[in-house]
């Protein structure tokens, strides 16, 4: 029957396909028991699971070739051997005999026995094993839901599950998935982030979805509205068709604006940079004619492998960054691994108990022997193939950026004494996204060449907002006055100090905060490339000196409601 279920916009497009539902693998699974007369059919149930996730993992690791067949290989015989322990199915048959458990209560009572027994240990990548073991108790709980049609692939379907990492969405995309809706999440996350930058629509905070959609389920999901409808009758495929076609007629109209300058009605020109991750996004940038790449997330690099690139695979990757501009420049920013950008490697600690306040950002870099050495290196030696700049990560105050404009000094030094081609120059830049560093920047804004706002970040810290935490609803917001009483404040001291300074965050992608911005003084953005024509065109219906003169109007704003007047007052003209 037809439902619609509302979630959280996060990334837009239209997607049509069947679901592939995706429980969670930390099991949210309530006490419930059973009559003795149904213990043998709770056991078959569960055998065939087991029976049902072997096949799916020998099928899988035949389908392996090449790189993959090495790296996720050790991960699958991994799993078999956890499926295959006779300790795991012993207990989960014990729970149901004696205890009278359903199957899924069994499996998580079991699953809660064995990570217990892993928790209790004292080496630190046993007790990392727990994500193995909830990965195969995951798949089998999963199992124990399918429906009895076979599904092959994801090719065309729905990924409906309770969140996703970032380091699956490009996988998942090239397997042909044409949407993801998550239980939790925020627009704000890296997820998001990514599936802005892939094109795939994702709606998230959509709790409802785990709990009512089944494996094999028509879902047509709307990433600009957060709307999941299930079953959707012959109006929501009309409004499907619509939303397609509409999104391909705007397009056609945005891509007049290719050549065009982003200037606004009384002649300013506005930078517009990238936020680039992939190679896709640089081809995009570059011809949709962004001044440059503002901000290149080397975390991407790490995320994905399971070991740390060196600094060869690095440099590799920072001059094909370089060459695709074709002679603009790239901000490359170190790494900024930690918190919800989890990684594969080992770098970043693992039991943090708040992350986000955590070994993260430049202060892990620094923390790790050679981490920042390296990764430097490769940086100034891709600057030999074009502009590049050096863009630190969650910086909180002046002995950070000592330390990095010392690291870089010597690096340069050293890569020219070795002979190698780099440029002169190579300007290094703050974030600005911890709110003691915007504050205290006046003491250390002489060691930075430019500075880039993160608002993703220092909205998070500012209003102590979890940007992932989508139970915060509107708390997680950039229109507080705070943030922009911020902003404003950063902004002027850097344009008395002659500092470039641009915002990178999501703010600056969405073409209804243009004329914002502008009011408060930016003539920088770095934003993704899938919506830098919608910015270009909002920034071409907006009057520079008219916004700057009604800056004072926004700032005296009391409330989001203020800001939001303010904003609907000052909406870009066209
Ligand atoms: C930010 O915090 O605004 C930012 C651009 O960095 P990231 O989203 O990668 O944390
Ligand atoms: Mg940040």
């Amino acid at each position: 029957m037809r439902k619609v279920l509302s979630g959280t916009a996060a990334a837009r497009g239209s997607a049509l396909g069947r679901a592939r539902v995706r429980l969670p693998h930390a099991l949210d699974v309530q006490e419930a028991r059973i009559e003795p007369a149904e213990v043998e059919s709770e056991l078959a149930r569960i055998h065939a699971a087991v029976e049902t996730v072997r096949g799916e993992m020998h099928d899988l690791r035949e389908r392996l070739h090449g790189a993959l067949a090495q790296e996720v290989g050790e991960f699958l015989d991994l799993h078999a051997l956890l499926l295959d322990d006779p300790e795991l199915l012993r207990g989960i048959d014990a729970l149901i005999r004696t205890g009278l458990y359903t199957a899924d209560y069994a499996l998580r009572l079991q699953r809660d026995r064995i990570a217990a027994v892993f928790e209790g240990m004292d080496d630190a990548y046993l007790r990392s094993r727990i994500d193995d073991i909830d990965q195969v108790i995951g798949r089998l709980h999963a199992a124990l839901h399918r429906r009895a049609a076979d599904l092959q692939g994801v090719a065309g379907e729905i990924l409906v599950t309770d969140t996703i990492a970032p380091a699956e969405l490009a996988q998942l995309q090239a397997q042909g998935v044409m949407g993801i809706v998550t239980a939790g999440g925020s627009a704000l996350s890296h997820s998001a982030i990514l599936a802005r930058s892939l094109h795939l629509p994702l709606v998230v905070g959509a709790p409802l979805a785990l709990q009512k959609v089944n494996d094999g389920d028509v879902l047509v999901i709307d990433g600009a509205s957060g709307l999941v409808v299930l079953e959707p009758n012959a109006d929501d495929l009309r409004a499907h068709r619509a939303r397609v076609a509409d999104s391909k007629r705007e397009r056609k109209q945005l891509n007049r604006l290719r050549r065009e300058p982003s200037r606004t009605l009384d002649g300013v020109d506005i930078k517009l940079w990238a936020n680039a991750e992939s190679r896709d996004d640089v081809a995009e940038a570059h011809a949709l004619g962004a001044a440059g790449v503002g901000l290149y997330r080397t975390e991407f690099l790490f995320m994905h492998s399971r070991t740390l690139p060196d600094e060869e695979t690095q440099f590799r990757a920072y001059r094909d960054l370089v060459l695709g501009m074709t002679g603009r420049t790239v901000t490359v920013r170190t790494l900024d691994l930690g918190a919800d950008k989890a990684d594969n490697t080992g770098l970043a600690l693992r039991d943090e108990p708040n992350p986000a306040l955590g070994l993260r950002g430049v202060r892990l870099s620094l923390a790790r022997d050679g981490l920042l050495h390296a990764q430097l290196r490769a940086i100034v030696r891709a600057s030999g193939y074009g502009p590049v700049r050096v863009l630190v990560p969650m910086v909180s105050g002046i002995e950070e950026m000592r330390a990095v404009r010392n690291a870089l000094r010597e690096v340069h030094a050293s890569l020219r004494a070795e002979g190698h081609e780099v440029a002169d120059h190579v300007p290094l830049g703050a974030m600005i996204e911890v709110p003691s560093a915007a504050l205290a920047l006046r003491g250390f804004i002489d060691l930075c060449d430019f500075l880039s706002i993160g608002t993703n970040d220092l909205v998070q810290y500012l209003l102590a907002a979890d940007r992932t935490n989508e139970a915060l609803g509107e708390l997680y917001s950039p229109l507080h006055p705070a943030v922009l009483q911020l902003l404003r404040d950063v902004v002027r001291l850097a344009a008395r100090r002659g500092k470039p300074v641009a915002v990178c965050g999501e703010i600056g992608g969405d073409p209804l905060f243009a004329p914002l911005l502008l009011a408060l003084g930016l003539t920088e953005l770095s934003l993704h490339p899938g919506t830098l024509l919608e910015v270009r065109r909002a920034i071409r219906g907006c009057d520079a000196a008219a916004l700057r003169a009604a800056g004072p109007a926004l700032l005296r704003a009391r409330d989001r409601a203020g800001i939001e007047r303010w904003l609907a007052a000052h909406a870009p003209r066209g």
